[in-house]
């Protein structure tokens, strides 16, 4: 089975687990899985290649699952394995991070498949635009609200942004993520790894783990691991591996941030990171520590190797890096592990802020977003833990039915 089978039977399994508990039946079911809309586009792009331009088309997708808790939020992903299928997934994903958070959105996703890598800068902007001018029907300030994704960025959302205000006036809450000189948020580069690492720590201390006794192992180190490692190591914790896509590297005595920074600046990889020995990103997550946090892909940790794993904490920074029959293997162990729906929803959260702040038209500073999000966060933590703790249940199942007794309820409220 594929990757994507493997995540999208993990997130039924999750969900079904949910609705037994909730007793919802077999119709309310199929309403808060069903999509309100899929769109699938044709979007023309003229390609320039060894001197000739040739058009080429790609296939674009947007999702909107959810919305009777506000707009539709999620962002855009240009890759080549896009497909409705993985779209309309990780739609609904954004449904019940939106709802688990309380943020007044609903959950969306979209997307093209190409790979952006082969693009040249004149193409991958007028790809944007016409993805934008095709969807801008669809999307809208109080409607849906696209951000970047895996192979988008803020250049990507500004395109965006500059196509939608040609027809509507100068809209910048039309996406998130944006660069901040366009009205970004401060702090939104940050916010997914600073979530992360504020909530690691909150767990980690009801597990009686102390920073200065806890070795953390991070598989990626893109934006989101990268953040976790700066703010988990500022908070005391000994950050002794951490990998990118060409492998792993490991110094048991702790490896400084900023030089683990400048190296990747400087060589574009962590590969020959100095003081360190090298490892594969597979023996990387079996290493022995106390906190282990995936943040590179899906499905990285199964019931091939959660036997193996060490940690007592997995903290899910990336999106479904543990599938069902591991999760299983792994709770009867008695290893704690922060969802992901709950672990890394620090970005929507910082997407609604700069939402917010475009809104009012009133920027805020760095400070001030993060405080919020920490509160915020802090917040949803103690709401899932009281849950999970009063019905003796997991923080996975907490979340799942936090989010989606919120989710049922308004669509109940609204008539849907
Ligand atoms: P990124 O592209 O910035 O970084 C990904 C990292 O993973 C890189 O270090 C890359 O080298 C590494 N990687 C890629 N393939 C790998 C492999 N086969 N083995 C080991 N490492 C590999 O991406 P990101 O934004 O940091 O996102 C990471 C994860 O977090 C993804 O699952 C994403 O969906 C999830 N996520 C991101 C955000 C966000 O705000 N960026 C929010 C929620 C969830």
């Amino acid at each position: 089975m594929d990757k994507k089978c493997i995540c999208q039977e993990t997130q039924r399994h999750f969900l079904n687990k949910a609705f037994d508990r909730l007793k919802l039946k077999g119709a309310q079911r199929e309403l808060l899985l069903s999509s309100f809309r899929e769109t699938r586009i044709t979007v023309p792009v003229t390609l320039r290649h060894n001197g000739e331009n040739t058009l080429h088309t790609f296939q674009g997708y947007r999702v909107q699952h959810n919305h009777a808790r506000g707009p539709f939020k999620g962002g855009l992903r240009f890759h080549p394995d896009v497909n409705m299928g993985e779209i309309r997934a990780l739609a609904q994903l954004m449904t019940w991070k939106t709802a688990l958070v309380d943020i007044p959105f609903g959950g969306a996703k979209g997307g093209v498949s190409v790979d952006p890598q082969q693009l040249n800068e004149t193409e991958l902007e007028e790809l944007s635009r016409r993805f934008c001018q095709k969807m801008a029907p669809i999307i809208g300030v109080h409607e849906d609200i696209p951000a970047p994704d895996i192979g988008t960025n803020p250049q990507v959302m500004a395109w965006m942004l500059d196509e939608y205000s040609k027809t509507h006036g100068y809209r910048t809450a039309i996406v998130t993520g944006k660069p901040v000189e366009l009205g970004g948020s401060a702090g939104r580069l940050e916010a997914t790894g600073y979530g992360v690492a504020h909530l690691a720590h909150k767990v980690a201390e009801t597990i009686s783990l102390t920073p200065e006794h806890s070795r953390v192992v991070i598989q990626g180190f893109g934006n989101v691991g990268s953040h976790t490692a700066i703010a988990l190591a500022s908070k005391g914790y000994k950050i002794i591996a951490l990998s990118d896509v060409n492998g792993g590297v490991v110094n048991e005595t702790g490896i400084l941030i900023d030089h683990a920074l400048r190296h990747i600046a400087e060589n574009g990889t962590l590969t020959g990171l100095s003081g360190c020995s090298s490892v594969s990103n597979a023996d990387l997550l079996e290493l022995p520590c106390e906190i282990l946090v995936p943040a590179a892909l899906e499905a990285t940790i199964t019931c091939d190797n959660a036997g193996a794993i060490q940690a007592k904490l997995i903290v899910e920074a990336a999106n479904m890096p543990v599938t069902h029959g591991a999760d299983e293997q792994l709770q009867q162990r008695g290893v704690v592990i922060v969802p992901d729906l709950l672990a890394n929803v620090g970005g929507v959260l910082a997407s609604y802020y700069e939402w917010v702040q475009n809104l009012q038209q009133f920027p805020w500073d760095r400070e001030t977003v993060l405080a919020r999000l920490e509160s915020r966060l802090s917040r949803t933590y103690d709401a899932v833990s009281v849950l999970a703790n009063e019905q003796q249940i997991d923080l996975r199942c907490a979340a799942y039915e936090l989010a989606i007794r919120r989710v049922e309820h308004a669509v109940r409220l609204r008539g849907f």
